[in-house]
């Protein structure tokens, strides 16, 4: 069976639509499904679409987080919660072509274990989103060691690619990167990007810069090596410098040099506070894992048209909490 992971964040519109394309795509493809809708703690209805569709369609099963946890915790979420042989990521707004699910599945059935979907094109995007796409991409493929310049998170996972990503105990998650960085029997399909047709796309430019520094910073320690680069430039240029105030003194000129001085002052002083600034990301994401909560809660879940009573039952009685996986495997 194949299971469609679609994450869901503010898509009330979508979620119908989603449900009888992909539906019917896959019906008619005669390939058995279930589709696993994960609401992100949307603002809209989103969920209540979702109980709606999951009422009448007993493919359905919709996952409600107790508030958005992001769209990285989303898919991770609907992995833990998918019984698929092979589980397929999708957006929920259709920018990726559900036709490409059917191929990713035959290649599947040929023995690939990850089937990853690569843009052919981008969509459509201003000059400066591509060129910054285009940068955070290549110091990623670097921290990677894979091209990812046109990787998406739509791909389709094998069981056991899908549990070797479950085990992965850390709460930053980059899923594009860290499905390819697994490894297996890997494949890939081309597809253009879609067209939104309902609802608004969900990051801002300064949600995607924050996006970009948080999943560098997850996989690469290369903004580390600035400190040390850094240090090294400044300690050169203080050698050069020693040198000529050295010569200066010996043949009497020493009193000059104020400019020399405030530069200095500025140039160092800003270098030893972008370091710091580096080294201190890097604690705060040190605290966040070690502090080890869960990636996300589960406030419900639908099966098979019924909510279903499991995981930890909060005593105030209003709805259950299910612990999020990584909590489970830490055995707390
Ligand atoms: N999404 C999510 N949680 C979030 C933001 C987005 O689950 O916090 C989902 C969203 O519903 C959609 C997918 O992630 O299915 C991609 O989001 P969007 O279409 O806004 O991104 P874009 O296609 O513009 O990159
Ligand atoms: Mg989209």
């Amino acid at each position: 069976m194949l299971s469609v992971i679609l994450p869901a964040y503010n898509e009330e519109k979508m979620i119908q639509k989603a449900a009888d394309t992909v539906g019917a795509i896959l019906a008619q493809a005669s390939i058995p499904y279930e589709l696993v809708f994960v609401n992100d703690g949307s603002k809209d209805a989103t969920w209540e679409a979702i109980e709606r569709a999951a009422q009448t369609d007993h493919h359905i099963t919709g996952i409600n987080f107790s508030r958005n946890f992001g769209k990285e915790s989303a898919m991770l979420a609907g992995l833990a919660n998918a019984s698929g042989d092979c589980c397929a990521v999708m957006d929920c707004d259709l920018q990726h072509p559900p036709q490409a699910l059917v191929e990713m599945y035959r290649l599947w059935e040929q023995g690939y274990e990850v089937v990853e979907g690569v843009k052919r094109t981008r969509g459509r995007e201003s000059a400066l989103h591509r060129a910054s796409a285009g940068l955070f991409y290549r110091i990623i493929s670097g921290a990677v060691k894979i091209d990812m310049t046109r990787a998406s998170d739509f791909k389709l996972l094998d069981r056991r690619a899908v549990d070797a990503l479950l085990t992965m105990p850390e709460r930053s998650v980059f899923f594009r990167a860290l499905s390819s960085w697994i490894g297996f029997h890997k494949t890939t399909v081309e597809f253009d990007v879609q067209e939104r047709t309902e609802g608004e796309s969900k990051w801002s430019t300064w949600s995607l810069v924050q996006y970009a520094v948080k999943n560098i910073v997850a996989f690469s320690t290369v903004p580390m090596q600035f400190v040390t680069v850094a240090g090294l430039c400044v300690f050169l240029f203080g050698i050069v410098l020693g040198i000529q105030t050295l010569i200066r003194y010996f043949s009497g000129h020493a009193i000059e040099g104020f400019t020399t001085v405030i530069l200095l002052i500025l140039i160092i002083g800003s270098v030893i506070m972008i370091s710091l600034g580096i080294i201190g990301y890097y604690i705060a994401k040190i605290y966040e894992e070690v502090k080890g909560r869960p990636r996300y809660l589960i406030a419900k879940t639908i099966r098979a048209g019924k909510a279903e009573p499991e995981g930890r039952t909060k005593t105030s009685g209003k709805e259950e909490i299910q612990e999020g996986e990584g909590l489970k495997k830490c055995g707390k």
